[in-house]
C-alpha cells in the first residue's frame, strides 16, 4: 500500500485526489495538507515522514517547491501537477534534485498526453498543422500551456524529419488574429473560451487530398486521476526528475 500525503488537500484537485487515492486498492490517503481547512495539517513539517511514502502537490507553485524540498530531504516521492514553473526552473530542479524521486507535469489526462505523441508521429507526414483549443470561459490565459507543449512536439518532430516550418498562404489578414497564434515554424494555435466546455483539443493535420484530426477532451477534473495515479506508482522507481507524463506511459 502506498501512503501518500496530499498538499493542497482541500482544493478542487486535492479533493479530486484524496478521493481517488482512497478507491484504488494500492493507496491511501495517510495526511492532508491545506491550511485552509482546520481538518487538514496546515504543513508538511508537521506530519511524520515515516507515515508517508509519496507526496502529491497540488497548491501553488512556491508551496510545491517547499513541498519538493520536503520530499527530497526525507527521501520520500514526489508527483507535483501544480503549475506554474519554468522551464529553465525545472532545468535547475533536474541538478537540485538528481538524487530525488520526482516526477512534475502540467497536464495528467492520459489522453491528451497520448494525443501528442500521437501528433509526433503524424507531424512529418503533413504538409500542415494547426491546433485549436477550447476551455471554459473562467480561464484567464490563452493559449493552454497544452496547446504550447503540442506545438513544441509536433515542431521538433517535424524538424527531426527535416520539415521546413509549415508555410503561411494568408498574405492579407482583414482582421488582426484571425489566423490564430504563431507559436512557432507557423504552427498556429487557435484559442476558444465557452461557457459549458472544460479543456479540449484538436489537433489538425492535412495534405494533398487527405486530413486527420486528433481530438482530446477532458470532461472534468477526474480525467486527471489516472495519469496521478500512474506517477504516484512509479516515482520511486525513477531516480532524479521526470518531466511529463509522456515518460511513464
Ligand atoms: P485550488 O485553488 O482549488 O486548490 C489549491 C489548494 O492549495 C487550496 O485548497 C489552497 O488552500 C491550498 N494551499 C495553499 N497554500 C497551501 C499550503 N501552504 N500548503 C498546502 N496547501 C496549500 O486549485 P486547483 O484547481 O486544485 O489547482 C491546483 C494546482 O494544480 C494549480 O497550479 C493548477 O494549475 C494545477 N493543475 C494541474 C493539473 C495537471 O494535470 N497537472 C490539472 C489541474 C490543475
Amino acid at each position: 500500500m502506498t501512503r501518500i500525503a496530499v498538499v493542497g488537500a482541500a482544493g478542487r484537485m486535492g479533493t479530486m485526489l484524496c478521493a481517488a487515492f482512497n478507491d484504488a486498492e494500492d493507496t491511501t490517503v495517510t495526511a492532508k495538507i491545506d491550511p485552509s481547512d482546520p481538518t487538514c495539517w496546515a504543513s508538511l513539517e508537521e506530519v511524520a515522514a515515516d507515515d508517508i511514502d509519496v507526496v502529491v502537490d497540488f497548491s501553488t507553485a512556491e508551496v510545491a517547491r517547499a513541498s519538493v524540498a520536503w520530499a527530497a530531504a526525507h527521501d520520500r516521492g514526489v508527483v507535483v501537477g501544480t503549475t506554474g514553473f519554468t522551464s529553465d526552473e525545472l532545468d535547475q530542479w533536474e541538478t537540485t534534485y538528481a538524487n530525488a524521486h520526482v516526477v512534475v507535469a502540467a497536464n495528467f489526462a492520459l489522453g491528451a498526453v497520448l494525443a501528442q505523441r500521437f501528433a509526433a508521429e503524424a507531424a512529418p507526414y503533413f504538409d500542415r498543422v494547426e491546433i485549436i483549443e477550447y476551455h471554459h470561459d473562467r480561464k484567464v490565459d490563452a493559449p493552454s500551456g497544452t496547446a504550447l507543449e503540442t506545438a513544441r512536439v509536433i515542431r521538433e518532430a517535424r524538424r527531426a524529419a527535416g520539415r521546413a516550418a509549415v508555410s503561411e498562404p494568408t498574405t492579407a489578414e482583414t482582421v488582426k488574429g484571425s489566423r490564430g497564434a504563431d507559436s512557432g515554424d507557423n504552427v498556429r494555435v487557435h484559442a476558444v473560451r465557452m461557457p459549458g466546455m472544460t479543456a479540449h483539443q484538436d489537433i489538425i493535420f492535412g495534405g494533398p487530398g487527405e486530413g486527420l484530426t486528433l481530438r482530446h477532451d477532458a470532461y472534468d477534473r477526474t480525467s486527471f486521476a489516472a495519469g496521478v495515479l500512474l506517477a504516484v506508482r512509479r516515482v520511486r522507481e525513477r531516480p532524479g526528475v521526470t518531466r511529463g507524463l509522456a515518460p511513464l506511459l
